[in-house]
């Protein structure tokens, strides 16, 4: 599959802060997406502006995607909805519509939802936030392939910033991978033959 993968937001146009940064976080969560997916067998381009003003920088990436002819489009983001919060608000990942022709969108996010609601992100009182549709949303509306905006945690909701810290951008990156290969990782065991006949040498 031909998948474009974007940082949300940059340096010049920032998004939000809190515990953490947004731009500075999605920009690591987007390379380790980036490297997965290229193990599981995808091409992957990656649509990430460098920096730029605000619309320049929602354009540059939907433009590459749509004129690479990406069949997936993934726009990393972090979300915020107040200014401190003490506790758990989770992932939530967006869509178009659900209702449209296009229906590997919701397939691949629903995927993802379960994936990173998997590691612990559930949401209040363990309730997934689940796939949301907008229409408003540039990255959806202007991609003409199926589109999803990962909101990967609340950058103010101090125990899920945690479990981000605790897992490392690099698990939540594989996860996502994964979730939109809907296959795993192969872990390739290499065997040391000198350690191992040393050992068994040891053991006679
Ligand atoms: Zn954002």
């Amino acid at each position: 599959m031909k998948i474009a993968v974007r940082g949300g937001h940059n340096y010049l146009a920032t998004g939000c802060e809190g515990l953490i940064n947004e731009v500075v976080e999605d920009r690591k969560v987007k390379d380790s997406v980036i490297k997965y997916l290229k193990q599981l067998g995808h091409t992957v381009l990656d649509v990430t502006p460098g920096n730029m003003d605000r619309d320049s920088d929602l354009i540059y990436g939907v433009n590459k995607a749509n004129n690479w002819g990406a069949d997936l489009f993934i726009s990393i983001h972090f979300n915020k909805a107040y200014n401190s919060y003490n506790g758990a608000i989770g992932v939530e990942c967006l869509v178009y519509s659900k209702t449209d022709n296009i229906t590997l969108d919701e397939q691949v996010a629903t995927r993802i939802q379960n994936a990173l609601d998997g590691l612990g992100f559930t949401g209040h009182e363990n309730k997934s936030r689940g796939v949301k549709e907008n229409k408003e949303l540039y990255e959806l509306r202007a991609t003409k392939m199926a589109s999803i905006i990962i909101e990967t945690c609340f950058v103010e909701a101090t125990e899920y910033v945690a479990l981000y810290k605790k897992l490392g951008h690099d698990k939540i990156g594989q996860t996502i991978a994964e979730a939109i290969s809907n296959k795993k990782i192969e872990v390739k065991v290499e065997y040391d033959m000198k350690k191992i006949s040393n050992l068994l040498w040891r053991c006679i």
